[in-house]
């Protein structure tokens, strides 16, 4: 339970790739990680939701920049994904 304090579970990006492209099978692999690479600069970047909270990368990739809360309309992840960055 490391990743307790976000709520996230940390995956790698091409991990995520993987199962989001099993899920998704109609979208391209080099679209998905076009939409990834561009959220992973701009978390890097330090780019923040209109709220002022960091950025979800995975739900960035989908629905534009934006945390967690602003795009799920939830109040904390519960195990959601999220790229690691380190
Ligand atoms: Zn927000």
């Amino acid at each position: 339970m490391t990743q307790r304090k976000s709520g996230f579970t940390l995956i790698s990006k091409d991990a995520y790739v993987d199962r989001f492209l099993a899920a998704n099978p109609s979208e391209r692999r080099d679209d998905v990680v076009a939409r990834l690479d561009d959220a992973i600069a701009a978390h890097k970047d330090g780019e923040r939701c209109s709220c002022g909270e960091q950025i979800w990368i995975v739900g960035s990739a989908v629905a534009g920049y934006a945390c967690f809360t602003c795009i799920t309309g939830e109040a904390t992840p519960d195990s959601d994904y999220e790229i690691s960055t380190t």
